[in-house]
């Protein structure tokens, strides 16, 4: 391995998933969910292989799926995307984001991160030979808002690129309006580019609504919106995403897309089309049941004994076991799955700066009732 990735090791995903399997625990740690996506998607992914829809497709992605996602944004945010030029296939996120960095950031400039952040942005950020700089999310109440002088500080002339995660995993925070118009405001005064990673960008509680960085003044034209079947429609293993933005801008992503994977699932993604245009009801219904989900097992915590934080959109929740006894979530993370058949992940692993979020856990609670109820009694047992 070059030097380069060697400090990112193995993913925490995957070292908890494995250790969740070792120990047969309940998986609270990786965020999949455990019930399918709607019906008519996956029937119309079974029908395009039928149909011999199974050789590369188009650069962009299917035609379908780039009118959809327009349609889509032009819908719900008021943002109007060339279908042709401006929406671009991806394989999941991921891949959109590794191509945002690698196709628009110099070697030597420097992309700017918010703490905790998501593990792929870090990696992504040393494969283009970038530096990134942290800002800090800091404690509001019961969640989290942006350190914004942090923020003013660490933007500058070196400044190639801001990676924006709202709704924000691992908290769980949808970053305040104010916040979202700091970064903007910094963005435009210092000419930097917006890449707004909004995977989660239907799954927020109690009546919130996702707004797009893109939105604000002097952010269409520097902002590539990226977002993923994955969360939206329950298929994380598909791994159909897309991004969009200024031409100028996606030419850039498709650069280095192109050699990456040059093009991703070909039957996928008319299944994906057909989902966005027809499936939002079931999103809806699917949000509505993961705020329920959110609520058995933040209670869940909370009759364990843990401080819960409060999570806002997502799958995730935090909660600090310190009233347990134990100050060292990555050691809890690590003893939870022999001891009491739980996994779950470290928010410090989301950190360069552990310190400040070395005593909070992230629990997925993605998962059926009583697949949560179960780990409820499990939890309980740590009192
Ligand atoms: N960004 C965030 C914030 C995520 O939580 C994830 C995981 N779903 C991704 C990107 C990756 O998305 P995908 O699986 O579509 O590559
Ligand atoms: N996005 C998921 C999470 O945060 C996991 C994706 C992965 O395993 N890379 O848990």
């Amino acid at each position: 391995t070059v030097a380069r990735l060697r400090p990112f090791g193995e993913t925490i995903f995957a070292e908890m998933s494995a250790l969740a399997t070792r120990h047969n625990a309940i998986n609270l740690g990786q965020g999949f969910p455990d019930a399918d996506g709607p019906a008519s998607m996956l029937a119309a992914a079974r029908q395009a292989i039928a149909d011999g829809r199974n050789q590369y497709p188009p650069g962009m992605g299917v035609p379908a799926l780039r009118h959809a996602v327009a349609e889509h944004q032009a819908h719900r945010y008021g943002l109007r995307y060339d279908p042709d030029t401006e929406v671009l296939v991806t394989v999941g996120a991921t891949e959109a984001i590794a191509g945002a960095v690698v196709g628009l950031v110099e070697p030597g400039e420097q992309v700017v991160l918010i703490e905790p952040y998501y593990d792929s942005y870090a990696a992504t950020v040393a494969m283009a030979g970038a530096t990134r700089r942290t800002v800090p999310m800091v404690p509001d109440g019961d969640g989290f808002r942006l350190d914004r002088p942090r923020l003013a500080e660490a933007i500058g002339p070196m400044t190639a690129a801001i990676i924006v995660n709202s709704p924000h995993n691992p908290t769980g925070t949808v970053l305040p309006d104010d916040d979202l118009a700091a970064i903007a405001e910094l963005c435009v005064a210092h000419d930097v580019i917006a890449i707004s990673d909004e995977v989660y960008e239907h799954l927020l509680f109690d009546g919130r609504e996702n707004r797009s960085i893109a939105t604000l003044p002097g952010m269409r034209e520097r902002t590539l919106r990226i977002s993923s079947a994955a969360k939206t429609f329950n298929c994380t293993g598909w791994k159909v995403g897309w991004v969009s933005g200024p031409k100028s801008l996606v030419d850039g992503v498709r650069a280095a897309k192109q050699f990456m994977s040059y093009v991703g699932s070909g039957p996928l993604q008319p299944a994906v089309a057909l989902a966005l245009a027809e499936e939002l009801d079931w999103v809806d219904e699917s949000a509505a049941a993961l705020q329920r989900k959110r609520d058995l097992l933040s209670s869940a915590l909370a009759g364990a004994g843990f401080g819960v934080h409060r999570s806002e959109a997502t799958y995730f929740v935090c909660a600090d076991p310190r009233p347990l006894g134990f100050d060292d979530a990555a050691r809890f993370c690590r003893e939870m799955p022999a001891r009491i058949g739980v996994a779950a992940i470290p928010v410090s692993a989301f950190a360069d700066d552990a310190a400040p979020w070395r005593h909070l856990v992230r629990f997925a609670f993605a998962k059926h009732d009583d697949t949560l109820a179960q780990a409820a009694d499990r939890l309980a047992a740590l009192r």
